[in-house]
């Protein structure tokens, strides 16, 4: 089955979808619009760009294939957090120390926008502080307490460790064996938000066009995109869509792998037994490569992410998996049942890192004027915020933060189009075993 249509059904039985208010699509694009910039896709990066354009006087139109937070931004597990996917040593050994804090230093100032913007744009999508990493085994909680030690050191980074005995404090589980509490991330409805960043867009003045896919992209001083029935011309574009970019530009396709990850909820819990899971409310992912992430809903839920899969296929059994897992991280949760069943892809780098920059223009005389963000590697819920503001700063004349990150290099996974996924599933189940070691 191809990835669409997978991911369409993946979509449906979304706990976001039936839990935020209805959407009032804008209407496809129909004729031609000549603007400042185009933006293709109406995810979170996407719209962050747009309504940072928009505000700075600039005309915007942005295209969307299916409609407002379809794709990522609008299914994810809601976790807003510090850094990226990779450790920040990959950072630090392509751009050196002072830039990789720059670059983590920016990771915060992401968290810091996001909550600025639901202030500011009065977005009603449940924010709560606080994320917890933990430990699956005792050799992994001595790495993570290492780490947290080491991050307060070089990136002036304080969070709360908690070794064995004090785990329980933060979460009454059985499986962990160390903690690391961060009051600056959090959690949040990212359909909610989503939906509630793409209001603020329009309200200052992008012009949003649903059901509209780009077909067609020719570059040139003035780039063309073109769509079934229209084309939009501008002086700037960002390519701002995901894995669903696909055949777009061909260049870019290969730098990035979808790898499916899934989600289930319970239906709402009884208080008490809630309030106790996870007494802080925080988020709480662990430090396994193939990851459990997990946090409580504003509305008296569990919501429990985990598993993936390196083929377009839904793993079989994905929610029956899924409530075990759930259920050996909390036993207290063997009566509860599910209410929801979903999932969506993740746009993975070979090394994990973010994969911002701009295509080369068509002839050596232009200025490149087509820019992307992708690979954001399953990190990206506070990071695109951020990109989508960084690239607007260098549309409107200063690079000088796109281009920190525009200097990480990037590897195309080996294989071409066929032997990709093989690849990856092979160095995957390798560190599946690793997990399961300890
Ligand atoms: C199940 C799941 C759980 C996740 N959990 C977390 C988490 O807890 N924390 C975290 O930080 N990150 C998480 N992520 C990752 C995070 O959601 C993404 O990094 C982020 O949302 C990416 O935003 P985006 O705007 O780049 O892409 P998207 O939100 O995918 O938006 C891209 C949009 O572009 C559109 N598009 C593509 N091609 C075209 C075209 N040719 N024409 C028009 N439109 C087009 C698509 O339809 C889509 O709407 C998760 C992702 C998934 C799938």
């Amino acid at each position: 089955m191809a990835l669409l249509d997978t991911d369409r059904e993946l979509t449906r039985d979304s706990y976001y979808v039936h839990s935020a208010p209805a959407w009032a699509p804008s209407p496809p694009l129909q004729g031609e619009v000549d603007c400042d910039v185009a933006v293709v896709g109406a995810g979170l990066a996407g719209l962050s760009a747009a309504l940072e354009l928009a505000s700075r006087g600039l005309s915007v139109t942005v295209l969307e294939a299916q409609h407002v937070g379809f794709g990522a931004s609008g299914r994810n597990g809601g976790q807003a957090i510090h850094g990226l996917a990779c450790d920040m040593s990959v950072i630090e050994a392509q751009l050196g120390r002072d830039d990789a804090r720059r670059v983590f230093d920016m990771s915060i100032e992401a968290l810091d926008l996001m909550r600025q913007r639901i202030a500011a744009h009065a977005i009603d999508c449940e924010w709560q502080d606080g994320f917890l990493s933990v430990a699956t085994s005792p050799r992994k909680a001595q790495a993570l307490a290492g780490w947290a030690q080491h991050m307060a050191v070089a990136y002036g980074y304080p969070m709360t460790v908690a070794a064995r005995d004090g785990v329980r404090r933060w979460i009454d589980s059985p499986r962990y064996h160390g903690v690391v509490h961060d009051p600056r991330s959090g959690h949040l409805h990212p359909l909610k938000y989503t939906q509630g960043l793409a209001r603020a867009a329009l309200a200052a003045g992008v012009r949003l066009h649903e059901a509209t896919p780009v077909t067609a992209l020719e570059q040139g001083p003035t780039v063309t995109l073109r769509t079934p029935q229209g084309r939009v011309r501008a002086r700037q574009v960002l390519l701002a869509g995901n894995v669903y970019l696909q055949g777009l530009v061909p260049a870019l396709a290969p730098r990035i792998m979808p790898v499916g990850t899934y989600i289930v909820c319970t239906e709402p819990l009884e208080r008490d037994l809630w309030a106790s899971l996870i007494p802080s409310l925080s988020a709480v992912c662990d430090t396994d490569v193939v990851l459990d992430y997990f946090r409580p809903t504003a509305d008296q839920r569990m919501l429990y992410g985990g598993r993936c899969s390196y083929s377009t296929a839904t793993p079989r059994d994905m929610a029956g998996s899924l409530r075990q897992r759930m259920v050996a991280t909390f036993p207290q949760l063997a009566g509860a049942r599910l209410s929801h069943a979903w999932g969506g892809f993740v746009d993975i780098t070979m090394n994990r890192a973010p994969d911002f920059g701009r295509l080369p223009p068509p002839s050596p005389g232009h200025a490149a004027n087509v820019y992307y963000l992708q690979g954001f590697s399953g990190h990206g819920l506070a990071l695109t915020g951020l990109a989508g503001q960084m690239v607007a700063q260098a549309m409107t004349g200063d690079a000088s933060r796109f281009d920190v990150f525009a200097r990480l290099r990037h590897r195309t996974f080996p294989g071409g189009a066929l032997l990709r996924m093989p690849a990856l599933v092979l160095g995957m189940a390798w560190y599946r075993l690793r997990d399961l070691l300890g």
